[in-house]
């Protein structure tokens, strides 16, 4: 087996693996990236809307400033944040985005003068300042108090994820595509690298390295209809808690996007509703502000999707071969705007679905669309468990999101997160030596090259390992969507357990040497169906609703009870996660309260005097408004 040694090996070259990899880089660390597809093909390539940052520069985001971003941000997340992290993030992001634009990234800019912008449907006339002008432009995203999220008309990602890749090429980090991480190699205490396989020969290479990092991003492909592309499997999130070590941080917190195309589920973008599209019914009648009168079509994703359910149950959605839908109208934005702001958007309706948005209405309905759990990962991005290893982006759980991410703060987050957490992984790269035992080595390719032989000579048996992701999909959309209960969730709980055992049995179908796709999905099904399992098993024992995880049995958001996070770790030879519980955060900079949208009831947690003391300042930034304090969460909760 072929063994390469490297300081930092990154799993993952999206933006967030990519940005880890500058930082440390630039500290003068040798770095090796893996990508199952060329980087730039990352999936961060596909997010169009842009990034949240307290810039300030726009006429509607004047008065923005890292405090506002940070409380916007701790409400949507529904107070299960980290509100360190969060802090740590609000106030890192306008640096992060300004060292962006001076890498090169070509955000669009502020243009002096007056515009006419749009809110719900409504034109309105703004004055941008002659002093901005030049200056870094935003536009209006959900849950947002003012407009901060930064864009390059609709192609955000990849512009970013294209500058991030040339500055990887100037820094001499390695990439290393069309390889796929199997199996992490630890001594039980530190992690020393990864069993990789080559996805052109199918061969097995050992990576050792002193530092490792997961940003391998989301798991949406355990859903069947979502916005992830299909390499979003979870990857590097099934190679951590295989460990037994690493725990899975509120994996049962996933995000339903209300705008998925039907029937693609391609996403459009959050900037249709931003910059003033609407939603209507059946009737094309605008249904939003009978149910958030403030915010609108703008409330936080979690809102929107629950509420457009909530409409189509009554009777008002749109029938359709393909389910019912909703209708998304940007038609009054007019040609100029919808084929520059919202290129891609055009693109892909006039593509995909054969609809013209200038003209005509865009069937959209929530579809799953992002991974608020993962690794769990303290706040300097170091893994529970292992020492060594890390995490960010999507596919962990820094814990900035909570409950549900506000839109325009993921791809923030990858950046932030990569250039925060690249500086502490230099930080422990420096004078670091580790003993790459061989023993250990050893240990992870016999793991991987057992599973391998077995499902190559269908030695336990010959299940399709399509046939069981199939229907793991569609467990999870039929019992772990947007409106849960305990009876459809203890349900799926029992499919899904008797869909992980079948898998143990997997055999290839067609039996070849080397690379195949097959291959790929069968080593992957199991690992998925335990993040499957993860996220069920967690809803199920969360007996709350708090921001994506509705119960409609427990309808009210429980401070109480619930004011913590879920870890889930995963035992060698159980069919279950076994669940504990830790404290949601250190301490509340901003006290559990009303979001101000939403609605729904609180039972009020009684939080310590202490919880509330913020370090370097004096008191809370905002009175509680429902919930005042006392209890602690409890941690360590056993289910
Ligand atoms: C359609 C869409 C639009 C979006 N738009 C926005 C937006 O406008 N604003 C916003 O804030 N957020 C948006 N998001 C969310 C945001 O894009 C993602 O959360 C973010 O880009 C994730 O970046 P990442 O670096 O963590 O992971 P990714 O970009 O997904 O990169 C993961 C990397 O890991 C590699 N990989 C995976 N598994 C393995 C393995 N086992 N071994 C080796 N490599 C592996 C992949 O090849 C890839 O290089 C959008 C998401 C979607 C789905």
């Amino acid at each position: 087996m072929q063994t390469i040694y490297t300081d930092l090996l990154c799993i993952g070259a999206g933006l967030a693996g990519e940005r880890v990899a500058v930082e440390a880089a630039m500290a003068g660390f040798n770095v090796i990236c893996l990508s199952i597809v060329p980087p730039r093909r990352s999936h961060s390539s596909a997010a169009q809307g842009g990034m949240q940052a307290a810039l300030g520069n726009a006429v509607m985001g004047k008065g923005d400033s890292p405090d506002v971003h940070f409380a916007d941000t701790v409400k949507g997340s529904d107070w299960g944040c980290d509100q360190e992290v969060a802090r740590i993030f609000a106030d890192t992001a306008p640096i992060v985005m300004r060292e962006m634009a001076h890498w090169g990234v070509p955000w669009n800019r502020v243009v002096a003068g007056t515009h006419t912008y749009y809110k719900g449907g409504k034109p309105f006339e703004a004055e941008e300042a002659a002093d901005k002008h030049g200056l870094i432009h935003a536009r209006a995203f959900g849950g947002t108090a003012k407009w901060r999220t930064c864009y390059t008309a609709d192609g955000t990602g990849r512009s970013v994820l294209n500058t991030l890749d040339t500055k990887c090429l100037q820094y001499g980090v390695e990439i290393h595509d069309r390889t796929q991480a199997e199996a992490l190699i630890h001594d039980g205490e530190r992690c020393l690298g990864a069993i990789v396989r080559c996805l052109k020969t199918g061969e097995l290479r050992a990576y050792l390295a002193k530092a490792t990092l997961i940003a391998t991003g989301g798991y949406g492909r355990i859903y069947r209809a979502t916005t992830n592309a299909i390499i979003c499997d979870g990857g590097g999130q099934i190679i951590a808690l295989d460990t037994g070590l690493v725990p899975m941080g509120n994996m049962e917190a996933v995000q339903f996007h209300p705008t998925g195309t039907v029937p693609t589920d391609i996403l459009v973008t959050e900037g249709c509703r931003g910059d003033g599209g609407t939603l209507l019914d059946v009737n094309e009648y605008r249904f939003m502000p009978d149910y958030e009168p403030e915010k609108a079509e703008l409330a936080s994703r979690d809102v929107v999707s629950r509420r457009m359910i909530e409409h189509i149950r009554k009777g008002f959605g749109v029938q359709s071969p393909y389910g019912e839908h909703l209708w998304l109208d940007i038609r009054h934005l007019g040609v100029k705007h919808i084929t520059t702001k919202l290129r891609e958007v055009y693109d892909i309706c006039t593509n995909f679905l054969g609809v013209d948005p200038i003209h005509q209405l865009i069937p959209v309905r929530p579809t799953h669309h992002y991974s608020m759990g993962g690794v769990r990962v303290d706040k300097t991005g170091a893994a529970y468990g292992l020492k060594g290893l890390f995490s960010a982006g999507e596919s962990a759980c820094w814990d900035m999101h909570g409950f549900n991410r506000l839109g325009g703060n993921s791809l923030a987050e990858t950046v932030v997160a990569g250039s925060y957490i690249g500086k502490q992984v230099a930080q422990f790269l420096k004078g670091y030596e580790v003993d790459f035992k061989s023993s250990a080595i050893r240990d992870a390719e016999a793991k991987i090259a057992e599973r391998i032989k077995n499902i190559t000579t269908s030695a336990k048996g010959r299940e399709n390992c399509f046939q069981l992701r199939n229907e793991m999909q569609d467990v999870m959309m039929e019992h772990v969507g947007i409106f849960r209960n305990g009876k459809d969730l203890q349900a799926g709980v029992d499919k899904l357990q008797a869909l992980y055992e079948r898998s143990m049995n997997i055999g290839l179908q067609a039996p070849t040497k080397g690379f195949t796709p097959e291959m790929s999905m069968a080593l992957r099904v199991p690992g998925m169906l335990k993040l499957a399992l993860c996220t069920a098993y967690g809803a199920l024992q969360r007996t709350e609703s708090r921001g994506a995880h509705t119960r409609e049995d427990y309808p009210e958001r429980n401070d109480r009870d619930w004011l913590n996070r879920t870890l889930a770790y995963w035992k060698d030879g159980d069919t279950l996660p076994t669940l504990k519980y830790e404290e949601a955060s250190p301490y509340y900079e901003l006290p559990p309260g009303d979001r101000g949208y939403g609605g729904g009831k609180i039972i009020p947690a009684e939080l310590p005097a202490e919880k509330f003391v913020v370090p370097g300042k004096s008191a809370p930034t905002e009175a509680p408004s429902e919930a005042p304090a006392a209890k602690p969460a409890k941690s360590e909760k056993k289910k």
